[in-house]
């Protein structure tokens, strides 16, 4: 075992343990999608050999927010490891979305009908089909990317009319304020539209997303300390 896979080890486990005792919890009514929560390991600004540790203890999702920095580890990763979901949870350009269809498998961040549109005509051209979900600007947060939350209604309706794989929402809630009552409009959202993906929480916040019905949760640093 190297050095740095052993404090891993320990904090992938405390993680585990602590989505497990979160969905166990009942919140009021419990609220729940149908899925037991998946844990994202985020590599952005980590090492391949953070990767490779993970991997080497059963982690098989991992995300990042580059589509050029997910390239340079990933392409050659994903050759060697095939049980590798990768998950893009930052924003996407038009101009990047063949290079993001070539090597992702789930996309978070469909927050406009001209990327909706780019990316279900590339999956044809590339006959790879990939799960997509809606970001939503939870917050209404100018610096932030994603769908205003009254928009998303008409955003849903395009996928769905150009028959793009919509699994779920995704959301990032402002840093400053209690994120439980924007976890709380995310699944009732979910429920209202039968989506039944939800990729919220983070570092900071996974156990209460999981508690308001989180399927997948975007860890960096609590699993691989601080990003270079
Ligand atoms: C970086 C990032 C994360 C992980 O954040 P941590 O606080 O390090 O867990 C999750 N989601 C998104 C969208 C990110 O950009």
């Amino acid at each position: 075992m190297s050095l740095s896979a052993e404090p891993l080890a320990g904090r992938l486990k405390t993680i585990i343990d602590q989505m497990e005792r979160s969905k166990s919890a009942t919140h009021g009514e419990a609220l729940s999608l149908g899925r037991a929560p998946r844990l994202i390991g985020v590599t952005k600004g980590q090492p391949t050999e953070a990767v490779e540790a993970a991997l080497a203890l059963g982690l098989t999702d991992f995300g990042e927010n580059r589509v050029q920095e997910a390239q340079g580890k990933y392409e050659a990763l994903k050759a060697r490891h095939p049980q590798i979901r990768l998950h893009l949870i930052g924003p996407l350009q038009t101009n990047k979305v063949k290079e993001a269809v070539a090597l992702f498998d789930v996309i978070h961040t469909v927050d406009r009908e001209k990327l909706a549109d780019s990316l279900k005509a590339e999956m044809e051209k590339q006959r790879r089909t990939l799960q997509c979900l809606i970001q939503v600007n939870v917050g209404e947060e100018p610096q932030k990317s994603g769908v205003l939350p009254q928009d998303m209604d008409a955003l849903l309706a395009h996928c769905r009319a150009i028959n793009l794989p919509i699994l779920g929402l995704m959301a990032v809630p402002p840093a400053d304020l209690p994120p439980a009552p924007y976890f709380a409009w995310l699944y009732k959202n979910a429920r209202a539209h039968d989506l039944s993906e939800l990729s919220m929480g983070m570092s900071n916040d996974f156990e209460t997303a999981i508690r308001f019905g989180a399927t997948m949760v975007r860890v960096g640093t609590a699993l691989f300390g601080e990003r270079s």
